[in-house]
């Protein structure tokens, strides 16, 4: 028996979301009384063995051309095969595009309960629960799992990361892999200075900055922080901006340290994308927008006075 942990990788690169689940999943077998080990699909540049430190012991990695884009399908059967042969209880992911692609999959694979959007370490003293957000983040549920195999896909920014000493051995897993059925012709990369879904600082803006041409003071606030660029949906739909930076309830769901909304209102469908972040600054002239309920920090006023004088103050530093 293993607590077993799926390690994301893009270009060959660990996401940030592997440390957190990482540590996680070395937590829970921690509770559990057994080991950790790790799953990873790809070729990978970084050094697996060096994930170590964050609890893991063993690393199985499966190498094939099949593989070469995440398909839910194909790479579910391969983390079954590999979570049967490891005698995995539990199978830990992060709640990210690779986790909502494989985990129910590997749920129905496995017959195995799974828990999305977990918040916290599963409570064993009496079964095994896990603590989950629900209607996008405004309520959490205590949901128990009965199943001998248990998957949970952790909310990203959920988990501390932990770090420690430790290198882990890594094995390469001789799985069967199927051909996806759906063939990847071409991949357009966004190029931007840091990617959305990992970026830990992030400047967002809403239809409160008037049109795409004003977009110039959040482009060089973003650049002086090393943030990536969101915005709310109208931004998009209006094609201020495109909308693979659309973030929300059908955008994308991030979880940065620090985001930054200005002349954004709020609204629920917004806040579904972005509540898990660290700390939120909200930018808005609007004493009562929504927003500022949900904000660490908030600014009255108006963006086009207030941003200059940020980003000049930034460049002071
Ligand atoms: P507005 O609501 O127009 O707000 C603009 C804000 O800017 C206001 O608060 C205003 O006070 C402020 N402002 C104006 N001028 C200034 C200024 N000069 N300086 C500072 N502040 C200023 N929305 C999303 O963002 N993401 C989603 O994924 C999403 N999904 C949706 C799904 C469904 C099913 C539905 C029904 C809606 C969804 N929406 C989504 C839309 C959502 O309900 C809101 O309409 C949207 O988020 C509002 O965008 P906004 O805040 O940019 O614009």
């Amino acid at each position: 028996m293993s607590v077993l942990i799926y390690i994301d990788q893009a270009d060959g690169h660990i996401k940030k979301a592997s440390y957190e689940v990482l540590s996680y999943g070395a937590k829970i077998a921690e509770q559990l009384g057994t080991t950790a080990e790790g799953v990873v699909l790809g070729k990978v540049q970084d050094d697996l063995a060096g994930l170590g430190k964050y609890g893991v012991k063993k690393i199985h990695q499966v190498t094939n051309d099949n593989l070469a884009h995440l398909d839910g399908q194909v790479y579910a059967k391969v983390i079954a095969q590999v979570a049967e042969k490891t005698g995995a209880k539990v199978i830990v992911f992060s709640n990210n595009v690779d986790g909502k692609a494989i985990a129910p999959r590997l749920s129905a694979k496995l017959k195995a309960g799974l828990v999305t959007g977990a918040m916290a370490l599963p409570d064993t003293s009496n079964g095994f629960s896990v603590k989950k957000t629900v209607f996008s983040g405004k309520a959490f549920a205590n949901v128990a799992i009965n199943s001998d195999v248990k998957i949970i896909a952790l909310n990203p920014n959920a988990f501390q990361v932990t770090e420690g000493a430790g290198t882990a051995e890594v094995v390469a897993f001789d799985a069967a892999v199927d051909a996806p059925k759906v063939k990847v012709t071409a991949t357009n990369k966004v190029t931007g200075e840091v990617p959305l879904s990992e970026a830990e600082v992030v400047v967002s803006g809403g239809r409160g900055m008037k049109g795409p041409e004003n977009w110039g003071m959040l482009e060089e606030l973003a650049h002086l922080l090393g943030a990536a660029l969101a915005c709310s949906r109208p931004v998009a739909d209006a094609h201020w901006r495109p909308h693979h930076e659309h973030v929300g309830q059908t955008g994308l769901a991030i979880a940065p340290n620090l985001y930054i909304a200005v002349g954004i209102s709020g609204a629920i469908q917004h806040l579904a994308g972005v509540n898990r972040s660290k700390v939120i600054v909200v930018i808005n002239k609007d004493p009562e927008a929504p927003f500022f309920k949900a904000a660490d920090y908030g600014i009255v006023g108006d963006a086009f006075e207030v941003l200059p004088k940020i980003i000049d103050a930034v460049k002071k530093l």
